[in-house]
């Protein structure tokens, strides 16, 4: 079932507006809560035939999905929809962070990264690189987390002095126990198969004071993707992060000897609570050097991941302008040359 937003004073089509957190119509600039929308306003257009087919309510076009996609734009009339029957029983999210970067925004902060990457080449803005700007809520897992670590080790203190003609060594044994109960919150991890987890990682932090039940108009407008793993797959990837977390914090609380040798280290990480959640990502794809790159940044906040293109004709120029340099500038200029692409 597709579900458009109708503008109940002009009827064009409604999208989520992230600067001012509504719904919003660019036809006649009305706006709405995304939580009293009038319901006689939502149009629904139910799948057609065995082979799940979304039809645009507007248009009549047929929508262009995969079969992860929850919400998209129709690629002949750009009207946001939502494709509701992805989005209930177990694959209904929970929470939101609604997006509160604009597309003009992304697309600026793209060319200001673009110059700072310093050494961008000559015509890389100019030339009509980028192949979409794209704003896609991805699917994570929330994890609620309990954390109980014991570990058991032998420390030692060594101390040396003189007394007399001799040199004496003196070394003191220590049983060191540690136990900690620790509690972590919505530690998020990513559910998407396509999307790099790398990637993912590098976006947090998410600002959690805005994270928000989940309701549909959030996603008018944009691409948004449903969940390829449960909390129950991914149950291991969280844990394998936390209890690193745990393991260097049991670690630091152990100070002040000379050795440490570990008998026991035992970290056994449960889960309390999952919750699926959609996280704002803008996503730039650009060609460069005859391959494809992406751009992609936190839709909330505006960090940014990516490497920004690296010119070797813009390096040697400003090679020479710093060649007079120390052997400092000289050796951050290799590493440049070396590390750019
Ligand atoms: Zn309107
Ligand atoms: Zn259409």
């Amino acid at each position: 079932m597709v579900i458009h937003y109708k503008c109940p004073d002009c009827g064009a089509d409604m999208r989520f507006d992230s600067e001012s957190g509504k719904l919003s119509c660019d036809s006649c600039g009305r706006k709405d809560h995304v939580e009293d929308f009038p319901k006689e306003f939502i149009f629904n257009a139910f799948a057609e035939g065995e082979a799940v087919e979304y039809h645009c309510k507007n248009c009549g076009a047929v929508i262009l999905t995969d079969q992860d996609t929850t919400a998209t734009t129709c690629s002949f009339c750009s009207a946001g929809v939502v494709l509701v029957d992805r989005l209930s029983g177990n694959m209904a999210p929970a929470k939101v962070i609604p997006f509160t970067i604009s597309k003009e925004k992304a697309m600026k902060a793209f060319k200001t990264w673009c110059k700072n990457g310093l050494l961008t080449p000559k015509g890389f803005m100019t030339a009509d690189r980028v192949k979409s700007i794209t704003g896609i809520y991805v699917p994570f897992w929330l994890y609620d987390l309990n954390s109980k670590g014991h570990v058991d080790a032998i420390c030692t203190n060594v101390r040396s002095y003189d007394r007399g003609e001799y040199n004496y060594t003196e070394t003191s044994y220590y049983d060191v126990h540690r136990s900690v109960d620790l509690s972590y919150v919505k530690v998020p991890v990513d559910a998407s198969e396509k999307m790099n987890d790398k990637l993912m990682d590098k976006l947090e932090p998410y600002d959690y004071s805005h994270l928000k039940d989940f309701n549909t108009p959030y996603l008018a407008g944009y691409i948004a993707e449903k969940y390829n793993y449960d909390d129950k797959q991914l149950f291991s990837r969280v844990k394998a992060r936390i209890d690193q977390y745990v393991e260097s914090y049991i670690n630091s609380t152990i100070s002040g000897y000379s050795t440490t040798a570990f008998k026991r280290k035992q970290i056994d990480t449960q889960q309390e609570k999952a919750y699926y959640t959609l996280f704002p990502v803008w996503m730039v794809c650009y060609d460069y050097n005859k391959s494809e790159h992406i751009f992609a940044m936190n839709g909330q906040t505006g960090k940014i991941v990516g490497k920004p293109p690296i010119s070797y004709g813009k390096v040697a120029a400003w090679f020479a302008a710093i060649a007079s340099g120390t052997f400092v500038l000289l050796k951050s200029a290799a590493w440049i040359i070396g590390g750019g692409f």
